[in-house]
């Protein structure tokens, strides 16, 4: 996997918060316009905007900050996740430090869409699509393990009304790790071995399949 190269203003090229690309930007100065016409006075402020050449997206600086898309602390999706498991993994990323309790039904949500995409069964509980996954071999015990200590596939996991627990911080956290573990020990994982049977030479290929016969 390549380096992630964080943004940093002025820069020629960094991953975007948006799109995930490493791309080049474009910058331009913040500026303030007094009056109206030609008579307007430009003054320019400590700021910057950035244009992503990639996905067309910007980002706001002042400073040396970063100001919009706001930071997050979460980790970043994994290549392979599928998009609309990403899309709940991306929008939990932008609330976890507002409402870390709101970003952990987000991805329970994600994780009960990528196991349904994973086991091809529909109406199973998250617990079940989990069981079913670790019985193919697809993944590992541990990671089932992790997932009930985290209470992810109790059925009670978000009740109404529980008061704010400093420690929801860190489930939530650890859920991101463990969406992105799911889907590299299936999604990624499979096709790096279909990459590496399809760089095996035709005739190679024959001898395999008839040996398996
Ligand atoms: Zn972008």
């Amino acid at each position: 996997m390549k380096d992630h190269i964080a943004p940093e203003v002025n820069k020629d090229g960094f991953h975007c918060p948006h799109c995930g690309i490493y791309a080049l930007q474009l910058w331009d100065n913040l500026s303030t316009q007094k009056g109206s016409g030609g008579a307007g006075r430009t003054r320019i402020l400590d700021g910057k905007i950035g244009y992503c050449t990639q996905c067309k997206d910007y980002t706001l600086w002042v400073g040396e900050q970063m100001v919009y898309p706001s930071a997050s602390s979460a980790p970043k999706p994994s290549e392979d996740m599928p998009e609309d498991v990403k899309q709940d993994f991306n929008e939990a990323r932008q609330i976890v430090d507002d409402s870390p309790k709101a970003a952990a039904a987000l991805l329970r949500l994600a994780m009960e869409k990528l196991t349904q995409d994973l086991t091809g069964k529909e109406g199973q509980s998250l617990y079940q699509n989990i069981g079913d996954l670790v019985d193919d071999g697809q993944i590992d015990e541990r990671v089932q393990q992790a997932l009930d200590s985290v209470r992810v596939t109790g059925n009670d996991y978000v009740h109404a009304g529980e008061i704010y627990n400093p420690d929801d911080r860190e489930v939530a956290l650890r859920l991101f790790e463990l969406v992105n573990i799911i889907v590299e020990l299936t999604i990624t994982r499979e096709k790096l071995i279909e990459e590496a049977y399809s760089d095996i030479p035709e005739n190679k290929k024959k001898g395999i399949e008839q040996r398996d016969n």
